[in-house]
């Protein structure tokens, strides 16, 4: 399996969106090849979507819709068109009240996470795409540079800081973390590493994580991450797979890596626990709930499946 299937086997991956999007009908700048194309918005609150809970989908809302509640122009992010549909994300948090209030009447909003195990894998990532976009509108409301508001761009993924003199346009932003399953092998067989923040519900062990920081490669992170959060040193560190994961607008870039030293430290006091786990004593240890495996929509699940499995990458 190649790194781009890999990738699109994890969950908020593998959307496919033309991020160029085609113009409106109507708009004098579309042009005459314009095709026409369907407008939907998609109503993000927070790590929450804006849902019609009976049908169990996410709301589309058309702009008749929502001009209906708004009564003005307002503020979305354009994602992108998939040559029938031209998707836009609404930032509640950003909205006049009056419209906030409308809005919140057309349905009910839901936790995005869970919708992963329940929606087709291209929903879960266009809905995942919306919340990132619509929580970076939401915490950029004024250019970094010289405090003026700032606007989205039409027709881009991006705002523009409205102080004539400045002029600066923003992005969004992406921050790059690693996360790594460590394995190790010896005469007593094969075991993985994994470890426990305090936060997480009980028994549940992951592989280490941790963000990319200025001057170093991902692999860097891997090496000083590791270290820092469990005293272990590693080597022969192997790219398998990334995934957006939105709830912190982060890429994450997934390694296996060997370790070369199996006594655990926990130098940073990040992790509450981390454990050597036997393959062997594995299956006896989910089978009784004493430990607990990330969730399915996780790369750190995606790492652990393919190590137990005897899949790591092989790729030098
Ligand atoms: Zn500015």
């Amino acid at each position: 399996m190649d790194h781009y299937t890999r990738s699109a086997r994890t969950a908020f991956s593998g959307l496919i969106l033309n991020r160029k999007p085609l113009r409106p009908v109507g708009d004098p700048a579309a042009g005459t090849t314009a095709a026409t194309v369907r407008e939907a918005y998609i109503v993000v609150r927070g790590d929450e979507v804006l849902f019609d809970t009976e049908q169990g989908e996410p709301l589309l809302l058309s702009p008749r819709i929502l001009e209906g509640c708004a009564g003005i122009r307002l503020e979305t992010m354009l994602l992108g068109d998939d040559g029938e549909i031209s998707y836009h994300a609404v930032s509640f948090e950003r909205l006049p009240e009056g419209t906030a209030r409308c809005l919140s009447t057309l349905g009910d909003f839901l936790p995005l996470r869970p919708q992963a195990s329940i929606l087709p894998a291209h929903m879960t990532a266009l809905l995942g795409y919306a919340s990132s976009v619509a929580a970076w509108h939401n915490q950029t409301r004024y250019c970094s540079l010289c405090g003026h508001r700032t606007e989205p761009r039409p027709f881009s993924l991006a705002q523009t800081c409205t102080n004539p003199d400045c002029g600066m346009e923003h992005y969004p932003r992406i921050n790059p973390a690693m996360i790594v399953l460590i394995h190790h092998e010896d005469e007593r067989g094969e075991r993985c590493l994994m470890g426990r923040q305090a936060s997480w519900k009980p028994r549940v062990y992951s592989a280490v994580s941790g963000y990319v920081e200025p001057g170093e490669s991902a692999e860097d992170a891997v090496l000083r991450e590791v270290m820092e959060e469990t005293g272990i040193a590693v080597t022969d560190i192997r790219y398998f797979c990334s995934q957006p994961w939105p709830f912190s607008s982060s890429l994450m870039l997934g390694f296996h890596a060997r370790a070369t030293s199996t006594e655990i430290r926990l130098n940073d006091a990040e992790l509450q626990d981390a454990r050597w786990f036997p393959r062997s004593e594995i299956p006896a240890l989910l089978a009784s709930g004493e430990l607990v495996l990330p969730a399915a929509e996780t790369i750190s699940r995606h790492l652990f499946d393919a190590w137990f499995d005897g899949n790591l990458s092989r790729t030098p």
